[in-house]
């Protein structure tokens, strides 16, 4: 096993818990929790990220390591006469990944288990059977036969709701399945190079961004609070070894080590910080690939533009199916992101962060 047990529990509980955009307090408490041993300031900003510190040997540069700590989720949008509950995305989804699953709904009363209804094979025209259902026409079920029911269960329009996915590890023990690892994965890494650095030639922040999955809304906050001189910003790459994707959509695979990202639709990085990510990938032997994301931005697309602006590199965990009820990454991958980024964050004193942005 890559991780220890205590390691592994941490991340089990923080990717079980309860965080769509804008309701992220129970991942949050998690991180508080688990940062406060090994950090000598905890803040937040006030949209609900934490920041979490650690100081070095110098005050200059900061350094920054953020991982978001939502997950796409969804909404109530309206109950009908007859007990079924409408809702929309909280991020991005793919429709067809909906029909079936489990979801929780969290109410006033507490948590509840629904699922999304679909109807039976045994009804469906042939035509129905070619066509992807649109989450405007899904409905989720808890059971009940009325709308006073589903009242009487705490369900009200507004009430934010999630994937109910269990946290497993394969057989072999190098792979892990379960939901939100975009990005609690991040979220994990930053608090877990915050664990183990010491002596580190600057100030490091961690921090635990919300809101990401609907624009990036926390990183602009945390940004402007933590003023970083530098950012590396762990997140998910889509595994490309999936059946179906070709390797100019998806370069990196699970398995090969983290991917670098050298462009995405929201950030060019600093070339200098991306060359520097690479030599010490080198230098510390860590296997890294050269990734691209087309479609899609991360929190560096903000902190990279906040005040003066930043140089900022993604580092990413490839992982298969994401924004799905079941992501699968390798537990060796993970490892390795925090490695490279802890070897990174002990190398980035003064003159090497002003190297980054000098003519
Ligand atoms: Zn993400």
């Amino acid at each position: 096993m890559v991780f220890e047990k205590e390691e592994l529990e941490f991340l089990k509980r923080l990717t079980e818990s309860f965080g769509p955009p804008g309701f992220e307090k129970e991942p949050i408490k998690i991180i508080k929790e688990h940062v406060s041993r090994f950090s000598d300031e905890i803040t937040t900003d006030k949209l609900g990220t934490l920041i979490y510190r650690k100081k070095g040997l110098n005050e200059q540069p900061r350094v920054l390591v953020a991982g978001h700590v939502d997950e796409v989720g969804f909404i109530v949008t309206n109950v009908t006469k007859e007990g079924f509950i409408s809702f929309t995305g909280l991020g991005g989804w793919f429709d067809q990944v909906l029909l079936a699953q489990r979801v929780q709904i969290k109410t006033k009363k507490g948590k509840i288990i629904g699922v999304i209804g679909v109807k039976p094979p045994h009804l469906l025209k042939p035509e129905e059977r070619d066509k992807v259902i649109k989450i405007d026409k899904m409905f989720i079920d808890i059971g009940a036969t009325s709308k006073e029911e589903v009242e009487e269960m705490g369900v009200r329009i507004g009430d934010p709701i999630i994937p109910y996915s269990e946290f497993t590890v394969t057989m072999n023990g190098k792979v892990a399945m379960g939901k939100a690892f975009d990005d609690r994965l991040g979220a994990f890494i930053a608090a877990q190079v915050v664990k183990r650095i010491n002596n580190h030639p600057n100030t490091l922040y961690g921090a635990a961004t919300v809101q990401e999955e609907v624009g990036l809304r926390g990183a602009r906050t945390a940004a402007y609070k933590i003023n970083p001189d530098a950012a590396i910003i762990p997140e998910v790459d889509i595994s490309g070894d999936a059946p179906g994707i070709k390797p100019e959509e998806a370069p990196a695979k699970m398995g090969k080590g983290p991917s670098i990202i050298t462009y995405d639709a929201s950030m060019i990085p600093n070339q200098e910080l991306k060359e520097f990510i690479i030599q010490v990938a080198e230098e510390e032997r860590i296997p890294y690939q050269l990734s691209q994301v087309k479609k899609g931005g991360t929190d560096a697309g903000i902190i990279h533009i906040t005040g003066v602006g930043c140089p900022c590199i993604v580092v990413g965990v490839p992982t298969r199916y994401i924004h799905s009820h079941v992501g699968v990454f390798s537990l060796e991958d993970l490892e390795n992101t925090v490695k490279l980024i802890v070897s990174a964050v002990k190398r980035l004193d003064r003159e090497t962060v002003e190297n980054f942005t000098k003519i």
